[in-house]
């Protein structure tokens, strides 16, 4: 079966060199995305397309190396991808992650059938939580097409998540809910196309620590309790066909 992402988010980390009050992930963790979770995850699954490839942390920059090995996989497999997207906290430059970007950038264009200048986005999140970016790195990304420009900007208490260190601090305003981590079954599709088969998938979340996720909003640990699977022991196929009559119970 071949698969075909709507949304495909990777964690390249579980490290981060900052600690906001507000972060959904709880404390961080020395974990890191390796090759050969990667290998797994390439090897065992046939991937159709990507629409859009997000990455995340934990500080991203931190494991730039690994968005780089990622990004040579899509581009030696030709695997069509139509934007990426992430946002890093400007704390600390990362040289193989850039290249990453613009080998993804380089590549998406390529194969656009549109005239596009950009292929996605890279973000510096600078809100009231998050510490000053550092200057020297913002001047090191400014030129880059798909770089936005920084702006501060204050998050609303209706959209901090409570999960993590927000719950802890009283931060979030919303009750815990864990639906979205459970109802994986509302996530996915098989469709049958000229004799193909696809498993569609609207939205998948691949830790750092190669679990598979039906939601990356929460903290490491919940991530963890509710994990499908991991790529490191099944395809994404065999995770969700196994998974296909079991409920996920909230506990
Ligand atoms: S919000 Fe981002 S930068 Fe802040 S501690 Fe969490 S992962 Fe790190």
């Amino acid at each position: 079966m071949k698969l075909y992402y709507s949304k495909l988010q990777i964690e390249l980390t579980r490290r981060c060199n900052q600690s906001c009050i507000h972060c959904c992930r709880g404390n961080y963790q020395n974990i890191d995305l390796t090759e050969e979770i990667i290998d797994s995850f390439f090897e065992k699954n046939d991937i159709y397309y990507i629409s859009n490839l997000l990455f995340s942390g934990g500080e991203p920059t931190l494991n730039g190396k690994m968005l780089e090995y990622i990004v040579d996989k899509i581009i030696k497999k030709e695997i069509p991808v139509d934007m990426f997207m992430l946002s890093i906290n400007g704390l600390t430059y990362s040289k193989e992650l850039i290249n990453g970007l613009n080998k993804l950038q380089k590549y998406i264009i390529s194969k656009s059938e549109i005239p596009r200048y950009k292929a996605g986005l890279l973000m510096i999140s600078q809100d009231q939580f998050h510490k000053k970016a550092n200057k020297k790195v913002i001047e090191k990304l400014k030129d880059l097409p798909y770089f936005s420009p920084v702006e501060k900007y204050t998050i609303g208490e209706k959209n901090i998540l409570p999960y993590g260190r927000a719950l802890e601090n009283g931060l979030s305003k919303h009750q815990l809910d864990l639906s979205d981590l459970t109802n994986y079954q509302k996530n996915y599709s098989i469709k049958k196309y000229e004799g193909t088969t696809y498993l569609v998938i609207d939205y998948q979340y691949i830790s750092a620590n190669g679990n598979v996720i039906n939601n990356g909003c929460e903290s490491y640990d919940l991530m963890d309790e509710y994990t499908l699977g991991n790529v490191q022991e099944q395809s994404i196929e065999e995770i969700y066909i196994k998974n296909k009559s079991k409920k996920l119970v909230l506990k």
